[in-house]
C-alpha cells in the first residue's frame, strides 16, 4: 500500500497519515451555514473531501466522512429578520437546497450530515464538562470558555495569545471575563425565534461547540482529519480544538487539513463583496463534471482563480476525456501506460496534489490517442472514478449504488419471468435519470436519453 502523506495545518509539515485504528479513517469537515443558497467557494471543500474519502478508499482504508451543517447561528436569526421569516423555515429551505446543489456534483454524499440543531444535548454535555473542569464559566445565561486556562491555546493557529479577536464584537463584553472568551452557550434573545433547554436557562449553542461536540458524537476523539477551509483555522478551528482538549483531555483530531479559498479578480471570494457566483446557477451553467474537474485543477492548498475562462478551459478537457473514453475499449489498459497511471495515484498519495494527478491523467489520453486499434480503459476508468468523474464515460461505474440495485432487482425480476416487476423497475430507474440497456456483456446502466 502507498504511504499517504498530507500537510496538517497544526505542525505545519507534511505527514505519514497513520490512522487511529488500522483500515479505518475518519474525516470531518466543517460544512456551510445555511442563511442563504451556497456559494461556488462552498463547493471546495466538498469536493476535495469526497474525493479524498474515495481517494482513501482505493487505497483499501475504510473512510467516513462527517459533513455537518451549522443551522443554529446569528446569521440564521439576522437573515430570517430581514425577510420576517421563521429562522428554522428558513435554515431548514437552505438545508434542502445545500443538499440538492452539491447533489449535482455527482460525487455522493458524505456518510453523515449532523444537523447542530439535532444534536443540541451532546452539545449541551460538553459545555457542562467543561464548566466542571474550570474552562468554562456562565454569567446571566450565557456560557463562556476560558481562554487562558487551557496552555498551548493558539498553537493551530500559530497565533499570539494578545493579538487574536474572537470576532464576536461586542456581544457579551460585558458579561466575559476576559476579552479573549468566547460563546459556548448563549442566553436567549430577544427576535430569536428558537430556543433549547439547559442548565443555564433557555439558549442556543455557539458555533464552534457545535462542530467539537458533533464531531466527537459521529467519530469519537482523536480521530484522522479535520478539514475545512483555510479561513476557518482561527478562531473556529481553534476554538473546537481547545474545547475538545479542555472538556476531554484528548485531542480532537490527529491531523487538520485546510483547502485554499476561490479567488475572483484577485479578491478572495466572500459573499460581502456581492461578486460572488451561487453553487446552483454555476451548476445548472456548467454541470457538475466541469465544476469537479475545474476545482481538481488546482492543489487543494492553494488559491483558486475563479473566472469564466477557468470554467471554459475545464469544460474542454472534460470533452478531451469523454472523446478519449468513445475510442477506448472495455477491457485492461496496456502494461506500458501504467507507469501514468501509476503516477497519477502517487501524486494523490503526495498531499493529495489533484493538480498533479490531472497532469498524469492528461497525458495518458495524449498516449492512448495515438495509440493504433483498441486500447482498454481500465486505467482511465479507475483514475476517474476517483475524481468523481467516471461519468464522464457514461458508464455505469458512475450510477449511484441505489440505480446499481434496482438494475440489479430488474435483472432478478426478468430472470424470474415477472416482467411487470421488471417493467416498474424500469420506470423507477427512468425517474432517477437512468436506463439499462441490454449489451453484449449483459444489462448496462446508462444516463437515461
Ligand atoms: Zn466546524
Amino acid at each position: 500500500m502507498r504511504q499517504i502523506r498530507l500537510y496538517d495545518t497544526r505542525t505545519r509539515s507534511v505527514r505519514p497519515l497513520e490512522p487511529r485504528e488500522p483500515g479505518k479513517v475518519g474525516i470531518y469537515a466543517c460544512g456551510p451555514t445555511v442563511y442563504a443558497r451556497v456559494h461556488v467557494g462552498n463547493a471546495r471543500p466538498f469536493v476535495v473531501f469526497s474525493q479524498l474519502k474515495r481517494f482513501l478508499e482505493h487505497e483499501g482504508l475504510e473512510a467516513t466522512l462527517v459533513a455537518n451543517v451549522t443551522d443554529i447561528n446569528d446569521k440564521i436569526y439576522d437573515a430570517a429578520r430581514a425577510v420576517g421569516r421563521p429562522s428554522a423555515e428558513l435554515a431548514e429551505e437552505m438545508t434542502a437546497h445545500y443538499f440538492a446543489d452539491t447533489g449535482k456534483l455527482g460525487l455522493g454524499r458524505p456518510d453523515a450530515e449532523p444537523l447542530a440543531s439535532e444534536m443540541v444535548g451532546p452539545i449541551v454535555e460538553l459545555i457542562e464538562a467543561l464548566v466542571e473542569r474550570e474552562h468554562a464559566y456562565a454569567v446571566d445565561g450565557d456560557v463562556y470558555f476560558r481562554v487562558r486556562s487551557l496552555p498551548g491555546y493558539g498553537e493551530l493557529s500559530g497565533r499570539d495569545i494578545d493579538e487574536m479577536d474572537q470576532g464576536e464584537g461586542l456581544e457579551g463584553a460585558d458579561r466575559k471575563a476576559d476579552p479573549l472568551d468566547f460563546a459556548l452557550w448563549k442566553a436567549t434573545k430577544e427576535g430569536e425565534d428558537t430556543a433549547w433547554d439547559s442548565p443555564w436557562g433557555e439558549g442556543r449553542p455557539g458555533w464552534h461547540i457545535e462542530c467539537s461536540a458533533m464531531a466527537e458524537q459521529l467519530l469519537g476523539l482523536e480521530f484522522d482529519i479535520h478539514g475545512g477551509g483555510i479561513d476557518l483555522v482561527f478562531p473556529h478551528h481553534e476554538n473546537e480544538a481547545a474545547q475538545t482538549l479542555a472538556g476531554r483531555r484528548k485531542p480532537l483530531a490527529r491531523l487538520w487539513m485546510h483547502n485554499g479559498m476561490l479567488q475572483l479578480s484577485e479578491t478572495k471570494m466572500s459573499k460581502s463583496l456581492g461578486n460572488i457566483r451561487g453553487l446552483g446557477e454555476v451548476l445548472d451553467e456548467v454541470g457538475g463534471e466541469t465544476l469537479v474537474l475545474y476545482f481538481s485543477g488546482g492543489h487543494y492548498r492553494q488559491p483558486i482563480a475563479f473566472s469564466e475562462e477557468r470554467l471554459q478551459d475545464a469544460a474542454r478537457a472534460a470533452e478531451r476525456i469523454r472523446d478519449a473514453g468513445r475510442r477506448l475499449g472495455p477491457g485492461e489498459s496496456p502494461a506500458e501506460l501504467a507507469p501514468l497511471c501509476e503516477a497519477f495515484f502517487e501524486a494523490l498519495a503526495d498531499d493529495f496534489n489533484t493538480a498533479r494527478a490531472l497532469g498524469a491523467l492528461y497525458d495518458w489520453v495524449r498516449e492512448a490517442n495515438r495509440r493504433d486499434g483498441e486500447v482498454g480503459g481500465s486505467h482511465l476508468r479507475e483514475m476517474l472514478e476517483v475524481l468523481g468523474l467516471a461519468s464522464l464515460l457514461g458508464d455505469e461505474a458512475s450510477a449511484p449504488p441505489e440505480a446499481r440495485e434496482l438494475a440489479e432487482r430488474r435483472t432478478a425480476a426478468r430472470e424470474a419471468r415477472d416482467w411487470a416487476e421488471a417493467d416498474r423497475l424500469r420506470d423507477q430507474l427512468r425517474v432517477m435519470g437512468w436506463e439499462v440497456r441490454d449489451g453484449p456483456e449483459g444489462p448496462e446502466l446508462v444516463p437515461a436519453a
